[in-house]
């Protein structure tokens, strides 16, 4: 067994009365000691079970304490971590259990329906809420040793199946380790941060964006759920949070409620947002209240972290999303496959050890997304003279109308900032003048009253005449995917739809 991999049986020798989770929604709290306990208990309980290295281990839960004791337990015995998404269908569900096949399923009481509809009956399943699981994790057997290298995985996450099915990203020890050393050493982590995880732990972003590097640095993750603007201030207040994540439809809803307006803050708190574009007036509101407000690029493959800006700069530079983070490499990639100079468009190609190994029983989008040792991301990207990046939006979202690229984020971006839109989405139509047409989605602000004519009018300002909308469509509500995104595909279709 080569124990430094191990890193969180370390933590627990070196700080084992630090409070590492606590529940805001029950108020407990666990120290690092009592983690590492319970994760050894577990390990211990899987080994009797007939875990062995490489079987997965499946968790379909709300955002608590299992996600830990599962993942360290899995770390310590070399199986590996499935966390489910509980927000996806019965028939989605079907499909990652059949691909991923988990020896073992672990589930909250809550989705105890879910459970008895997707798990075989005849494999095991145990519920991690309950006095069975209290006696198990109490339990002192030891673990008997296995042979790990860091190549090995340790966890697998699904894709947020943004473009297509979900695909389960294999993370090996190095990658989660490599990407929480790097978040800690390009922001400054230290154990006295604190974050709370809105985003699900099913989740890159819930999972590996702060909560393992504040766990490995000695700070504390809050657990909360059901993010809500009221619920968020209260935490944040209560718990001394002093850096969080978000996705951007929080943001808005966050820096729009009274609660925050209204909130005096004594301490300058790091707010983050990523795993989809955020719109640049969320920055504004943040700055006001003198607080600090950075974006991020991440993805499943990929830490998720990758990018660091400084908070002196995160203002001069808005909507960019930094410069790559330490022990990360990062290029452009023109149409040519070469690297691109300072402003040009192309593909973002990722290189470091927080990248993952292969997904899981798909070689094919393997071979798609690992060339010459680089990660293909399938996003678009160009970087200034100064070496910022700027996200541009998803390759598969560039829309080419009458010959020209347009690229759907540089239109929302400039929509987004029109007092009455509060979200807008850019699609590209099938369309036989133009080949596709600009098709926008706008949610409107409560009350606010704009016609598709003052939008275009409004565009005109800013945009080139072929970026301008040639369809305006509003809508009461953006459709959203199960990890909070824009749901592109539903969009195109409903204009499709619309056009017949
Ligand atoms: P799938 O790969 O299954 O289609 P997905 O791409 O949504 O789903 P995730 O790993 O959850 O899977 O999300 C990563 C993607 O989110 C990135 O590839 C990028 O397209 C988008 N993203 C993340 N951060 C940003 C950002 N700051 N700006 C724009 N897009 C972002």
């Amino acid at each position: 067994m080569r124990w430094e991999l191990d890193w969180f049986e370390s933590r627990a020798r070196l700080t084992p009365n630090a409070a590492a989770i606590a529940d805001a929604s029950t108020g407990q709290e666990w120290s690092f000691r009592e983690v590492n306990e319970r994760a050894k208990a577990v390990a211990a309980w899987l080994q009797e079970k007939g875990v062995e290295k490489g079987d997965r281990i499946a968790l379909l839960a709300p955002n608590e304490i299992s996600y830990f004791d599962l993942l360290f337990a899995c770390g310590k015995i070399g199986a590996i971590f499935v966390p489910l998404n509980w927000r996806l269908s019965i028939a989605e569900l079907t499909f990652i259990i059949q691909d991923s096949e988990p020896k073992l399923l672990a589930f909250h009481s809550k989705f105890t329906k879910e459970v008895t509809m997707v798990w075989n009956q005849a494999s095991e399943c145990f519920q991690i809420n309950g006095s069975n699981y209290q006696d198990l994790i109490t339990s002192q057997k030891p673990i008997q040793p296995v042979d790990l290298d860091e190549e090995d995985p340790l966890a697998m996450i699904y894709t947020g199946g943004t473009t297509g099915k979900p695909k389960g990203a294999v993370l090996s020890h190095r990658a989660i380790t490599w990407n929480s050393i790097s978040t800690i050493a390009s922001w400054n982590l230290t154990e006295k941060d604190k974050t709370i995880t809105y985003l699900p732990l099913f989740h890159t972003g819930g999972l590996n964006a702060l909560s393992v590097p504040i766990l490995m640095v000695g700070g504390t993750v809050v657990l909360a759920d059901d993010f809500t603007p009221k619920k968020a201030m209260k935490h944040l207040i209560r718990y001394k949070c002093t850096i969080i994540l978000l996705v951007p439809t929080m943001h808005h809803m966050l820096v729009k409620s009274a609660e925050f307006q209204q909130t005096e803050f004594m301490d300058r708190k790091l707010f983050l947002s990523g795993g989809a574009p955020c719109p640049l007036d969320i920055y504004e509101a943040y700055q006001q209240k003198g607080l600090i407000f950075k974006e991020g690029y991440g993805l499943t493959e990929a830490g998720p972290n990758n990018f660091f800006i400084d908070p002196s700069d995160a203002d001069v530079k808005r909507g960019s999303v930094g410069k790559p983070m330490l022990f990360t490499t990062i290029k452009i990639l023109g149409e040519d496959g070469s690297e691109a100079p300072p402003g040009e468009i192309g593909e973002l190609a990722i290189k470091g050890k927080h990248a993952f190994s292969y997904y899981w029983n798909n070689d094919r989008a393997t071979e798609n997304a690992w060339k010459d040792g680089w990660l293909h991301t399938g996003d678009l990207a160009r970087q200034d003279e100064e070496g910022y990046f700027y996200i541009v939006g998803r390759k598969k979202e560039m829309i080419i109308t009458g010959g020209e690229n347009v690229y759907p984020l540089e239109i929302e971006h400039w929509l987004s900032s029109h007092p009455s839109i509060r979200e807008a989405a850019v699609v590209g139509v099938h369309d036989e003048k133009w080949g596709e047409a600009v098709t926008a989605f706008l949610v409107l602000e409560r009350d606010a009253i704009l016609s598709g004519e003052e939008v275009k009018e409004y565009c005109r300002k800013k945009l080139a005449g072929y970026k301008v909308p040639k369809q305006i469509q509003f809508i009461a509500q953006m459709p959203k995917t199960h990890v909070g995104k824009i749901d592109k595909k539903q969009l195109k279709e409903l204009a499709a739809k619309n056009q017949n």
